[in-house]
């Protein structure tokens, strides 16, 4: 069966091309009933973190892309890697060899002398008689085939091609016993039983030499597909300047798992002109072939109107949640009636945010206890006549039933009464129920606050 991973290297936050790479290793594997797996790629001890594995997962966690298995840790594969590296060496495979230091640099200058590409040349040491070996600890390099060229059927770049003559004799095992990064990827592949390597398109000519591996061994190659990358608009390597970059910048700024997934997926991966794609039905859809080759690039605003179609379809309960918790990351004061208010309101608020944090804005007035602090847009439309009103609408008002459509042929009387538009009544009770000059509609505030909070609000702009 269909068997993908996801190996990020743990050297800083999971960012939003790796999130793609995921969620297409994430969708092959499902739309074919198999198998998504992790592995943390923490060979390079210098960089990879601890911080950067939980935030890793923490990430994918958010973006429903948690793996099918316990992740795989690279690093605790050491022995297994250099094992294998010693049978390639036991089959004639690779070759122990003993250049120092001081010997590559100068095969390196020398090459640049002759303005030729450097290759490094092992043949004084395959063959080599054990009693002659000189004193240096010796790494074990494979044997690049000598002729002919390594084909490799992409599934996304279509067949791709290398002259063997331009494989280097690699290093598998450095002379400390550690294996090298394109060996342990192989290893590891092998080993997870991995079917389909699906990688940003950055791998493509590490595919060759991996590829060295697997014949050598005798190991069945995976199939390979190289994806492109993510740019910014213009065209230039995504990074910090053009917006968020990593996963849960994302989600600090308001944006939904399942937009965020949603739009990555469109991001150089189509099925006709849908645009709306969620999880079930990308599932369904998915196939690698549809992926395009050429670089995508990162559309903000595309992102935040998708986002908004997502807030409108999502359940108001979870919508509350998220609000409540933002608000509390704010520092934000509120109670259990607090909440409640939020909750009533939210078939109202959700119309009109396209992020969460516009949505915890939007809620924070009903939140809170009392009065709301008035914007200064607010502050100068509470003129001594909007007081006036409010003074006496709130008398009005006392009688009133307090449900939604009641109150709103409440207020449609009273302004009738007094020869008023609506909207002439509506904006001074806005602002002092909200605090603001946007608001959702007012009979919905009014029903959400509830008849206390309502009028203890109207009192206090009425002064
Ligand atoms: N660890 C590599 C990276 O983070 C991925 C290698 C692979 O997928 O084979 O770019």
């Amino acid at each position: 069966s269909v068997r993908t991973r996801f190996a990020p290297s743990p050297t800083g936050f999971l960012h939003i091309g790796g999130a793609r790479t995921a969620l297409f290793n994430f969708l092959f594997a499902r739309h074919h009933g198999g198998e998504y797996l992790l592995r943390i790629e923490d060979t390079d001890k210098a960089r990879s973190t601890a911080e950067a594995v939980q935030q890793i997962l923490d990430s994918l966690a958010w973006l429903g892309l948690s793996p099918d298995e316990a992740p795989v840790m690279q690093s605790s594969r050491e022995a297994r890697h250099a094992e294998v590296a010693r049978e390639l060496l036991a089959r004639g495979a690779a070759y122990l060899a003993f250049d120092t230091p001081e010997e590559l640099a100068a095969m390196r200058a020398e090459a640049e002398a002759a303005k030729r590409p450097f290759k490094y040349d092992g043949s004084r040491w395959i063959g080599l008689d054990p009693a002659a070996a000189p004193s240096v600890a010796p790494v074990i390099r494979i044997k690049a085939p000598r002729g002919g060229e390594t084909v490799v059927p992409d599934l996304v770049q279509g067949e791709v091609r290398v002259a063997n003559a331009e494989l280097d004799d690699m290093i598998i095992l450095r002379s400390d016993g550690t294996p090298t990064y394109l060996h342990a990827v192989v290893v590891d592949d092998h080993d997870m039983r991995i079917t389909h390597v699906i990688r940003g398109d950055d791998h493509l000519t590490n595919t060759f030499r991996q590829c060295m591996v697997y014949d050598a061994m005798g190991w069945h190659r995976p199939h390979f597909a190289h994806i492109p990358l993510i740019h910014g608009a213009d065209g230039a390597k995504l990074s910090k300047r053009h917006g968020a970059v990593g996963v849960m910048e994302f989600e600090a700024q308001g944006f939904l798992p399942e937009a965020v997934c949603n739009y990555l997926l469109r991001l150089g991966w189509g099925h006709g002109d849908e645009e709306f794609v969620p999880r079930p039905r990308a599932i369904e859809l998915f196939d690698l072939k549809d992926v395009g080759r050429a670089a995508s690039r990162m559309d903000y605003a595309k992102l935040t109107h998708l986002n908004g179609v997502y807030l409108r379809a999502a359940d108001d309960a979870r919508l509350t949640e998220e609000v409540l918790k933002r608000l509390t990351r704010r520092g934000v004061d509120f109670g259990t009636l607090g909440g409640d208010r939020v909750r009533a309101l939210m078939p109202a608020l959700k119309e009109r945010a396209k992020t969460l944090e516009e949505l915890t804005s939007a809620a924070a007035f009903a939140a809170q206890e009392g009065p709301p602090a008035l914007d200064p847009k607010a502050a100068a439309q509470l003129t001594p006549e909007a007081k006036a009103l409010l003074a006496d609408l709130a008398q009005f008002l006392n009688d009133a039933p307090w449900e939604q459509t009641d109150l709103m042929n409440w207020l449609r009387d009273y302004s009738d009464v007094k020869g008023m538009k609506l909207g002439q009544v509506a904006q001074p009770l806005r602002i002092a129920l909200s605090g603001s000059t946007q608001s959702p509609p007012i009979d919905a505030v009014l029903a959400a606050l509830g008849r206390t909070e309502a009028m203890d609000r109207i009192l206090a702009a009425a002064g």
